[in-house]
């Protein structure tokens, strides 16, 4: 790809800012939010190499969420229940806090549903057992204060947000490195400055393998004919996710495991095997299709235990690693670091795997 002189023109000034923030997505945003909102005479700088959005906080599917119940039922045969519980309870903070904070348009305020065909006992404080909406499913749970949202306007608000209050962002700026209080960057080096990571699936470009790239695969679709179903939608057994935009209209994400291998990449390519699933997937179950509106790819991080990553490492800091749930795990995560950084708090997801290894 070409790069114009302009886009290659920006100049750092000479004063460093107090933090600076490499990575401005949904999470980097964020963590510049609740660091001003705590310390407004901070000076704060978001660097980023790509437009707002181009990350996987512009290519998610949109759901403000905590998550289907088979993630709670890895939790806790993993964690224990307890900490599923309070694993839970963070993300529905978050959401209220996504939602109180940051007021973004276009949301809907609906439940998220997880559905299978085979008999389901677990059981999880948080979900109910309901009816399902589509008749093949045997078996279906909710969960009720979850959002859809339009993820690019989410981030519209969140940005707008920042800069008011006194944030500094710089689209165009690809950082190479970090050491002690260096951030060496294509457009020179920022010395003197309190380092902070968020670039999730991209981590390894500065630090590497701390976190592992996942790709996903989306599609919107307009159906041949006007189905409609409410809310955000798992399908864990078939490992997909959707929801409905109008009657008609869906987009629809997952079947990562088709693939698995040429999916640990952080380059943002179309997967057709994948792609090629995903409208099976539809058309077997759903309804037939009558136009493919849109097929893309965003990039995840992924922890070892699949919760997020919130560190001191060296001389920076370092949050990722979100596994697919950073829309939902993310407001009340970058509060976490602000306050690990002014506070000296300690990260939630640390105690937590501390106390369940003990
Ligand atoms: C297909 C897909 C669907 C998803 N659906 C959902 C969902 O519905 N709900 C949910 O909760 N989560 C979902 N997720 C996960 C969620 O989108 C992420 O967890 C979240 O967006 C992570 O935000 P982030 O700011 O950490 O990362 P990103 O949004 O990826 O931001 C990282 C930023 O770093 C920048 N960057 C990278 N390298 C450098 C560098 N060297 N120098 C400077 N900048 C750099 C990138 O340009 C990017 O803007 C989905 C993810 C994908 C891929």
């Amino acid at each position: 790809m070409s790069t114009s002189y302009w886009k290659n023109s920006v100049i750092l000034p000479q004063e460093s800012p107090d933090i600076t923030i490499v990575g401005g997505g949904f999470i980097g945003l964020s963590v510049a939010y609740w660091l001003l909102l705590k310390k407004p005479s901070l000076k704060v700088w978001v660097l980023d190499h790509q437009n707002l959005g181009e990350g996987a906080s512009g290519r998610n599917a949109g759901f403000l969420t905590k998550g289907s119940l088979s993630f709670y039922e890895h939790l806790t045969h993993k964690w224990g229940g307890d900490s599923a519980l309070e694993v839970f309870n963070f993300a529905k903070e978050s959401i209220e806090l996504t939602i109180g904070h940051l007021n973004p348009t276009d949301v809907i305020h609906t439940r998220s549903y997880s559905l299978y065909r085979q008999k389901k006992d677990f059981q999880f404080n948080g979900f109910t057992k309901v009816a399902s909406p589509l008749e093949q499913f045997e078996n279906c749970f909710v969960s009720e204060g979850e959002k859809s949202i339009h993820p690019l306007r989410l981030l519209e608000s969140l940005e707008e947000k920042v800069v008011e209050m006194g944030a500094v962002i710089y689209r165009g700026i690809q950082v190479l490195g970090i050491e002690a209080d260096l951030i060496h960057t294509t457009r020179g080096t920022i010395k003197k400055t309190q380092g902070v990571l968020a670039l999730n699936g991209f981590s390894d470009s500065v630090a590497p393998g701390l976190v592992t790239p996942q790709r996903g695969q989306m599609q919107c679709v307009e159906l041949a004919s006007d189905l409609y179903l409410p809310g955000l939608i798992y399908e864990p057994e078939s490992r997909v996710y959707f929801k409905f935009l109008e009657p008609g209209v869906m987009v629809i994400g997952g079947k990562r495991l088709v693939d698995e291998q040429a999916e640990q990449t952080s380059l943002l390519g179309i997967n057709p095997l994948i792609q090629q699933e995903l409208s099976r997937y539809v058309e077997t179950n759903l309804s037939k299709i009558k136009k493919i509106r849109a097929q893309w790819a965003g990039i995840m991080g992924f922890s070892s235990d699949e919760l997020p990553l919130l560190e001191k490492r060296n001389s920076y800091y370092f949050i990722a690693g979100f596994s697919g749930h950073g829309m939902g795990l993310g407001f009340a995560s970058a509060r976490n670091l602000a306050e690990m950084i002014t506070d000296h708090k300690t990260s939630f997801f640390h105690s937590l795997r501390t106390r369940c290894r003990l």
